[in-house]
């Protein structure tokens, strides 16, 4: 099981791998080409999701739907070429190296210095959704977070006292004091610590 500091270890050696330099966010197509993908904007059979990752003739590609909005298009490279680097892994593993990849740890942190939790100003910065930057935010920090979805609540940052994930659901209808609730793109909010 890789820890959160294995894999911020993971992202920014395969930035440095590339050629490419940790303090910047990244642009996902020359990373994977940079680790010796092809990435390829083209469908795969069957492919149901943005990415795929596949090989063919020797060769690792990513096959990318075309015609997918740029932040989607980028977070489906590096989720496809975080595969790659851990030779599987779960979709929640491949999910933090992505952010990790997107955005590695000195990136991140010059980042949300600049920003702190503006996430959709982050987001600009980092080329991802308000979403992806609010986790990616309590990663950084460790300030405890929750984001909240339709289909999926998810919790970052530091130990926290967190009840469980249907209960922190209703936290985003009553917050309770000592969280603060804020709304990112529609039907999603963070409940997170307040300072
Ligand atoms: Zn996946």
């Amino acid at each position: 099981m890789l820890t959160e500091e294995d894999l911020e270890g993971i992202a920014v050696a395969a930035v440095e791998r590339a050629g490419l330099d940790p303090h910047e966010p990244q642009n996902p197509i020359e990373l994977a080409e940079g680790l010796g993908l092809v990435v390829l904007m083209d469908r795969w059979p069957g492919m149901r999701g943005p990415a795929v990752l596949a090989r063919v003739s020797g060769e690792h590609r990513v096959y990318l739907r075309p015609g997918l909005p740029t932040v989607t298009k980028r977070w489906a490279v590096a989720h496809e070429t975080a595969h790659h680097l851990l030779g599987g892994g779960d979709e929640d593993m491949a999910d933090r190296l992505a952010a990790a990849l997107l955005a590695p740890l000195p990136a991140a942190l010059r980042a949300c210095r600049a920003k702190g939790p503006s996430y959709f100003d982050l987001a600009r910065a980092l080329g991802t959704t308000a979403s992806a930057a609010a986790l990616r935010w309590s990663e950084t920090t460790g300030v405890p977070l929750a984001l909240v979805t339709p289909v999926r609540v998810r919790v970052r940052g530091a130990p926290f006292a967190w009840p469980a994930p249907a209960a922190i659901r209703g936290l985003v209808k009553a917050v309770p004091r000592g969280l603060l609730r804020e709304p990112l793109e529609p039907k999603r909010s963070v409940v997170r610590a307040s300072p």
